[in-house]
């Protein structure tokens, strides 16, 4: 079947227009996505390590900082999806968005790991998923959260990801109620954000790790 994909208009992702347009799709049987593509996780815990990623369309969302076109792209059968993952040769897959957890990707998650597949799934933390089987859970709290994350996260997620402007978001991760490694990630657009992250990581160096978007410094996707 084949679904009518929506013409954009300009530029910045309205996450209101680019969900109700993930929600059609996903009413036909489809999943909603921006991209499938094949590269090295930049980020956290598994920085360094071959990913495919796969990106969900629509976010919950609307971050100052954000720099994802999270409009739908593609409307892929769990099956194409699984024939497209398989033709990298990669073992680790990574569900990211926009915000993946707006839908309920059990069956896709289900099939990914019958096929042999590692799961990574990168999310706000704000929609409740615990049913899923993952294997690498990386929530990273956005400043729009105002304090949704939701419980299940606090003893699942395998990192938390805090994105840095200022000392506001410093205070935030401090005050995580996760209880594992964060990762204190300078936002890109703001040279004064990186010396904050450094600083904060010397001063809690068991309970920080800097993060930098790899992947941006190496020119990469
Ligand atoms: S949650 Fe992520 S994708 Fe959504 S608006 Fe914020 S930064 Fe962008």
């Amino acid at each position: 079947m084949s679904f009518p994909l929506p013409t954009y208009q300009g530029q910045t992702p309205d996450p209101h227009a680019a969900t109700k347009d993930a929600v059609t799709v996903w009413k036909t049987g489809k999943i909603p996505l921006v991209e499938i593509f094949y590269s090295l996780q930049g980020e956290g815990g598994r920085v360094g390590q071959a990913t495919v990623f796969v990106r969900l369309a629509g976010c919950s969302l609307a971050c100052s900082f954000c720099d994802t076109d999270f409009r739908v792209k593609r409307a892929l059968s769990i099956e194409e999806i699984i024939t497209e993952v398989a033709s990298f040769g990669c073992q680790w897959v990574c569900l990211t968005g926009g915000e993946p957890t707006l839908f309920d990707l059990q069956p896709l998650c289900d099939a990914l790991h019958a096929a042999g597949f590692f799961l990574q799934v990168e999310t706000n933390g704000m929609h409740p998923r615990p049913e899923w089987r993952l294997d690498h859970v990386t929530v990273s709290p956005k400043e729009t959260e105002g304090g949704h994350i939701k419980p299940w996260y606090f003893s699942h997620a395998t990192e938390f990801k805090y994105v840095v402007d200022d000392d506001a978001d410093i205070l935030r991760a401090k005050n995580s109620l996760f209880p594992g490694i964060i990762y204190l990630q300078p936002n890109a657009l703001n040279p004064a954000a990186t010396p904050l992250c450094i600083a904060a990581v010397q001063a809690h160096p068991q309970r920080f790790r800097l993060s930098l978007q790899t992947h941006k410094l190496l020119e990469i996707p």
